[in-house]
């Protein structure tokens, strides 16, 4: 990649307080690259909650289950202390104010910046005219809904899941693995339709249904009734369901309220440069809050929620704080664990692609290569981890094994040399 002399007006080059707003996935990346660049006297973390950043993908699963489990921290308190970073924990930046530079908290402190890196991610999605309040309504996003899903599931004998993406999925493998009595309601005609194939989705379906979950696809869910600050039931397709427990995974907003309100520009996330630059080049975003150029597909803007995403952007943003020009350009990747089954993806997956299954999978243990005009596109695997990794390898290289021949991705990695 070029060295350039700063990526471009704006970004500072090595001068001035870094402040990072956010405190999941990115912000957790782009201060270790900080720091490990010697950097991290720069650098002001604002959190909005109180915990370090942490963890996320273990929220819906061991987290959920065992109530000895603590929230996994990725550093401790120290490891801050001792790059030299001021963390403001509890404390969410409220303004930015790009006349005077400065971050507005909300107990009032101002933060001068040279360069702001907003890693706001995104915030769940709730269902018009439920009241998101109620004692026994869930969604989960951050360690404090974990915190009260496990509590009101340690109780709970019957739980209802309305969404059956990957947050809907593995809090319903997860309760069904205690004991729980499992309800998804899932609008559309078939499960994860935003993520994987058909072919994988029917999977997902009969695993689900194999292990006692009740699936209910192709369902509209309607009024609600409420008692004494609980809900009581709801209208699934017009029938009155008892609900005990009910955990909304119906999709998540990017978090751009700051950019907005700041002018800078947004449409489906915080519209950035693959530098990861905002139309203020002061001002860089990265992770689930992005809409991003995606430099592999013609530059078509992209929005992902993914610590894949996450992570790799912050990487393309270290290098632009510090002066070097590294366009973002990397394979999108995906896993979710969902009871026994461990789906994992390389590659986005488009309209039209061709599929085949690798020989000698078995029902439990297989991957699905999809090709586009020839070109392997997507791999999707299910309990199939070394599969995965040979796919991301093999997608990384461009080269296409013919379908007919070799669609065992370790096998076509080795002939490749
Ligand atoms: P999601 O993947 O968008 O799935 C939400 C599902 O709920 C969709 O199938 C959607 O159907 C359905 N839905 C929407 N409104 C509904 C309604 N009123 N009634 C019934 N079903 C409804 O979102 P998510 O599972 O909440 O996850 C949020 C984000 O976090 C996603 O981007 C997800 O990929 C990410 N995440 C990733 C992982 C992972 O990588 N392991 C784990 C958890 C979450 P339609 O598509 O038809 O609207």
């Amino acid at each position: 990649m070029s060295e350039v002399n700063g990526a471009g007006p704006g970004v500072t080059n090595g001068a001035g307080p870094i402040v990072i707003i956010g405190g999941g996935h990115a912000a957790a990346q782009l201060s270790a690259g900080l720091v490990d660049a010697g950097q991290g006297a720069r650098v002001h973390l604002v959190c909005e909650e109180a915990e370090l950043p942490y963890q996320r993908p273990p929220l819906s699963k061991a987290y959920l289950k065992d109530a000895a489990q603590a929230v996994q921290q990725h550093r401790a308190e120290a490891w801050y202390t001792d790059a030299g970073i001021t963390l403001h924990r509890a404390d969410p930046a409220v303004a930015i104010d790009r006349g005077k530079k400065v971050v507005r908290l909300r107990s009032g402190k101002e933060l001068p910046y040279a360069n702001v890196v907003l890693a706001t991610g995104a915030r769940a999605r709730g269902l018009p005219h439920l009241d998101a309040n109620l004692s026994n309504v869930a969604v989960l996003r951050n360690a404090a809904d974990a915190g009260r899903l496990r509590g009101l599931l340690g109780t709970a004998q019957k739980l209802t899941v309305v969404g059956g993406g990957f947050i809907g999925l593995e809090i319903a493998a997860t309760a069904r693995v205690l004991g729980k009595e499992v309800t998804v309601l899932e609008s559309a005609q078939r499960l994860l339709g935003r993520s994987v194939s058909e072919d994988i989705g029917t999977h997902v379906l009969q695993t689900h249904r194999a292990a006692g979950i009740d699936v209910r696809l192709g369902v509209s869910v309607g009024s609600f009734e409420v008692e004494g600050g609980k809900l009581a039931a709801l209208a699934v397709d017009g029938q009155r369901e008892a609900i005990e427990l009910l955990v909304l995974g119906i999709g998540a907003h990017p978090e751009h309220t700051l950019a907005s309100e700041a002018g800078l520009t947004c449409d489906n996330g915080i519209q950035v440069d693959a530098l990861m630059r905002t139309s203020d080049p002061a001002i860089l975003a990265i992770g689930d809050c992005t809409s991003f150029p995606d430099t592999r597909d013609g530059d078509r803007r992209r929005r992902l929620e993914s610590v894949q995403n996450a992570n790799d952007q912050a990487r393309t943003a270290t290098a632009t704080l510090l002066g070097r020009e590294e366009p973002y350009r990397a394979l999108p990747w995906f896993w979710s664990e969902q009871g026994a089954l461990r789906l994992q993806m390389a590659g986005l997956l488009p309209a039209g692609t061709t599929a085949h299954r690798r020989p000698g999978a078995t029902p439990a243990s297989f991957s699905v290569l999809h090709y586009l005009d020839g070109k392997l596109v997507c791999v999707e695997s299910v309990n199939a981890p070394l599969d995965h990794i040979a796919s991301r390898k093999l997608l990384e290289t461009g080269v296409s094994p013919d379908p007919a021949v070799a669609c065992d991705p370790a096998v076509a990695l080795k002939t490749l040399g």
